[in-house]
């Protein structure tokens, strides 16, 4: 039996399609600018989200990381959400590795931080303090999409107080494909912006950094100091480019069976529904149950994440159907029926 893996839309594996054009795929030394695939994907990306260069390279986390190095200088600070991914979850790097200072901001709700606690926070310019340089945000937050109202006034925000403006654009095309809104719309109002192709796009590996010609320089040295510079790695950007083709316009579907994974799940007793955005479910079940509830649902086929975050998340992608919806939703009413 296959899993139904909701832990993350990371997990999901190459189609036999995608891995056809893998094999496929011209390649060449990346590092000498030489891999005709990777270049290829980098343009492909840049002009389709309205930016001067890409960056190909192997994860989001370093892909934020090389972001927050290239607008950044040591002894500067950049403002970000304090449940964001490049303040939270990604080991602290731009501290570790780039002697970059974060400034952490408590979200509203929707994720979106509010503007006049940023201002609050830019550092005045003064031996005592980091130089704030740099706005951090994300789209989507926790499966939430941040509204384009608020993107505006961020930017205008960002360009008086003259501060870099940048996305941690993972799930960018979830944002894009729920609200309407078109990638590039999102895209243009950023200095630079980061996108996963391994998370719902289904590929193996990869994240592209987009920005000025002069920002993705800089961000191309800091991938070679951070061992980031790869060979041949056409045959990852071939899966990169498979996913643009074939695996946008789909991420409606894992949006569609999230709705429908909620509504089936709030109605049994014990769940409570948080939330449903986008790709992600949002629930709460009895803590002194979690345990079993894991063991239960594993025995079925069935794998969500425990104890990561602090209420139970789970999330749909390439790799569960509405057989696995079905199949999740039967073991939470056997498990919960059971008392
Ligand atoms: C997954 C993710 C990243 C990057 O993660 P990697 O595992 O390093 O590819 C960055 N930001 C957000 C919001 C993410 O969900």
């Amino acid at each position: 039996m296959e899993w139904v893996d909701l832990r993350s839309d990371t997990v999901t594996r190459p189609t036999p399609a995608m891995r056809a054009a893998m094999v496929a795929a011209d390649v060449g030394d990346d590092v000498y600018g030489e891999d005709p695939t990777v270049n290829a994907l980098q343009a492909r990306l840049a002009a389709d989200l309205g930016f001067e260069a890409g960056l190909f390279v192997p994860t989001g986390t370093q892909s934020n990381l090389l972001a927050l190095m290239s607008h950044c200088e040591r002894g500067d600070e950049y403002l970000v959400g304090a449940d964001a991914h490049t303040y939270k979850f990604e080991g602290g790097g731009a501290a570790v590795l780039g002697s970059i200072q974060p400034q952490p901001m408590a979200h509203d709700a929707d994720g979106t931080l509010p503007l006049d606690k940023l201002a609050a926070a830019i550092k005045p310019i003064d031996p005592h303090f980091a130089r704030t340089r740099l706005l951090a945000l994300e789209n989507t937050w926790h499966g939430r999409v941040l509204p384009l109202g608020y993107l505006r006034a961020a930017r205008d925000f960002a360009r008086e107080r003259g501060l870099g403006f940048h996305l941690d654009g993972a799930r960018l095309f979830n944002a894009a494909v729920a609200s309407g809104v078109p990638a590039r719309e999102i895209a243009a109002l950023f200095d630079s912006l980061s996108v996963c192709l391994s998370k719902g796009l289904g590929a193996p590996v990869g994240s592209v950094l987009l920005g000025s010609a002069a920002l993705i320089d800089k961000a191309r040295r800091w991938r070679k100091v951070a061992g980031g510079g790869w060979r041949q790695a056409g045959m990852l950007a071939a899966a990169g480019m498979y996913a643009l083709n074939h695996h946008v316009a789909r991420l409606a579907e894992d949006h569609a069976r999230a709705v429908s994974l909620a509504e089936q799940l709030g109605q049994i007793a014990g769940v409570r529904l948080l939330g449903q955005y986008t790709n992600m479910v949002f629930i709460d079940v009895p803590a002194d149950r979690l345990r079993d509830l894991d063991t239960h649902l594993r025995a079925a086929g069935v794998r969500i994440s425990i104890g990561y975050l602090p209420t139970l998340r789970l999330v749909t992608h390439l790799d569960v159907d509405d057989a696995g919806v079905a199949r999740t939703v039967e073991a939470f009413h056997a498990f919960f029926a059971g008392g």
